[in-house]
């Protein structure tokens, strides 16, 4: 199933779980797992902590001390510091299903990393049963 996502900053985390939730319920697949992917190359998909928000905006500004969105880069587009976060979280990840559920752990949420917004997105959810 395709999603469509707008991120409204140059750089966010937002937080897709209920989607991917959503996709679960849908199938009606009860073991299993769940795969997210994101089809874009200055963006990423991530789990990490969703109860304090200030943890996503650490990683985004730790990134950034690393990965200055003017660095010294070759790519004419200019955003080379997005392709390398983008990388960095991966453009995929899996969570096992059980009993129907996700089997994230207690403050753990699945994040669209954007980096090169703000723009239209879009990322996967595929629901595999076994
Ligand atoms: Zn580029």
């Amino acid at each position: 199933m395709i999603y469509k996502i707008e991120s409204t900053r140059p750089q966010q985390f937002i937080d897709i779980t209920d989607k991917v939730e959503e996709e679960v319920r849908k199938s009606n697949i009860q073991e299993g797992v769940a795969i997210v992917y994101v089809p874009h190359t200055t963006a990423g998909v991530t789990i990490n902590e969703n109860a304090d928000p200030d943890v996503v905006r650490d990683i985004i500004s730790s990134l950034d001390k690393s990965f200055p969105v003017h660095g010294e880069y070759l790519h004419f587009e200019g955003n080379s510091h997005a392709h390398i976060k983008a990388s960095l979280m991966g453009s995929s990840c899996t969570v096992i299903i059980k009993e129907g559920k996700l089997m994230l752990g207690t403050w753990q949420g699945i994040y669209f990393c954007e980096f090169d917004g703000p723009r239209n997105r879009e990322f996967y959810v595929k629901v595999i049963g076994g």
